[in-house]
């Protein structure tokens, strides 16, 4: 713990007025300083209106050297402490939090927060050699590679990430309003804009995102309505990843009748050490990184690849169920990410083939032969998920199909309209029995699917014999 002086004698008075604002998204605003060609990144931002947390961390990168964090409303420097013990899963970060009181201890969290800081990073140039690489890269690296500046929202916290130590909520989904000023850049790009050309840009999101951010030697195309940046397409890949796109929207759009407005941005990127590539996805952005056999342009024709487009219509299915609706309560997964694999299952069948949609379910229900998952309605708490991946992306959208192939289309669509709009503090199980209820319209119906598919200890084994109906024997 750093040495505590005067301002902070006052600061117990503080906590009492500090933000009590609830549920609140944070907003970013300031300015980025970036030098391609030096490896730096120089912060002065500041962050407000988020939550009110009690005990909180603020993670940033740990590279990034420290300045000052000063509190903007009253408008003093803060000491801060650094956690010894906050550890992401990769490591990337260090936690930070201002102590509140140092005989009677508790954190301390301003109304708003402006930092300052600045990180150096080794510059990667010959990334296609395996002389002076570095021996990983990976999503929450923050990468100069000579040309080109890459960071994530998700693991590289270049901007604060407020976390929450007892919900364990990151706010890195953030509103905001940034300069950003690299005198060796040609295009510069955060998430959810549009790329600017030149050194300087003054970038603007009202719509919470992850601030990914890429910069430098960039080539920009616009091609039916989607953005690709350095993926050095032919005409006809082009074509492929712009179709498919667009037919995954048409789909969406007629399915749930709110257009999607968000541009989809394909990016591909260099790592910094040789052998490495992988893909991520920070929405609207699709993330490539990778040379050669793993660069965008080779490996990946949407014509050809169910993945693909599964994995693209995941996310832009969370344009409706995660950012045009919010779930709360430790429920939330099973609606935001079984919700948007569930359409990702349905655009796939209805874009691609019956084959490849088929082949998709037998690969959940096989992976699922060992697991005992509790019915949704029997649920208590997240721990009950037992393995949450099997749980929310493999069970949830496997009983949403089951619904789905039982009710129809039409009142599965209304079903999902109702999720999307029906008004809710808490968007919990109750409130997915709700919206079903509400389509249906039919108590008796409601109450026979909820016994099979919603409070059933044979929920799985229900969902799969209504989607696979085992052959009858004669
Ligand atoms: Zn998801």
């Amino acid at each position: 713990m750093r040495k505590l002086t005067a301002p902070l004698l006052a600061l117990s008075v503080l906590v009492a007025t500090a933000v009590t604002a609830q549920d609140s998204i944070p907003y970013l605003t300031g300015k980025v300083t970036i030098s391609i060609h030096q490896g730096t990144l120089d912060c002065d931002l500041t962050l407000k209106n988020y939550p009110h947390i009690g005990d909180y961390l603020i993670r940033l990168n740990s590279g990034m050297n420290i300045r000052y964090f000063r509190s903007v409303q009253p408008d003093f420097k803060i000491y801060y402490d650094r956690s010894l013990t906050d550890s992401t899963a990769t490591d990337e970060t260090n936690g930070y939090s201002f102590p509140a009181d140092p005989k009677q201890g508790g954190k301390f969290l301003p109304q708003a927060i402006r930092f300052r800081y600045t990180g150096k990073y080794p510059v990667i140039t010959d990334t296609a050699l395996s002389g002076e690489v570095s021996v990983d890269d990976w999503r929450g690296n923050i990468a100069f590679n000579g040309t080109t500046f890459r960071a994530d929202g998700l693991q590289s916290c270049w901007y604060p990430v407020l976390y929450n130590i007892k919900t364990k909520q990151r706010y890195d989904h953030l509103k905001y309003d940034l300069e950003v000023d690299c005198p060796d850049c040609k295009v510069i790009y955060i998430n959810g804009t549009t790329p600017v050309s030149g050194p300087h840009a003054r970038l603007h999101s009202d719509v919470p995102r992850e601030l990914f951010i890429y910069a430098g030697d960039i080539m920009v195309v616009n091609s039916g309505g989607s953005n690709f940046l350095n993926a050095d397409l032919d005409q006809t890949h082009l074509r492929s990843f712009t179709k498919t796109t667009e037919d995954i929207k048409h789909f969406y759009e007629s399915r749930m009748k709110v257009p999607i407005t968000d541009t989809v941005t394909y990016v591909q990127a260099n790592p910094t050490a040789p052998n490495h590539a992988w893909a991520f996805i920070a929405f609207p952005s699709i993330i490539n990184v990778g040379f050669g056999k793993y660069a965008l342009n080779s490996y990946a024709d949407p014509r050809e690849n169910d993945w693909l487009v599964q994995t693209v219509s995941h996310e832009l299915g969370h344009y409706y169920f995660g950012t045009l609706r919010r779930f709360t309560t430790w429920f939330e997964p099973v609606l935001n990410e079984g919700l948007a694999e569930f359409l990702a299952l349905n655009v796939l069948h209805s874009i691609r083939t019956d084959s490849g949609y088929q082949k998709a379910i037998a690969r959940k229900i096989k992976a699922m032969k060992d697991f005992k998952p509790l019915p949704f309605a029997r649920l208590t708490s997240s721990q009950g998920f037992h393995d949450r991946e099997l749980y929310v992306y493999y069970f949830a959208p496997l009983v949403y199909l089951a619904i789905q192939k039982e009710i129809g289309e039409k009142a599965t669509w209304e079903w999902m309209h109702q999720l999307l709009t029906m008004p809710a503090d808490r968007t919990d199980y109750g409130f997915l029995e709700a919206t079903l209820g509400k389509a249906l319209g039919d108590p008796a119906r409601l109450a026979t699917l909820k016994a099979k598919y919603f409070d059933s200890d044979e929920a799985l084994g229900n969902a799969i014999q209504t989607l696979n109906p085992a052959p009858k024997t004669p």
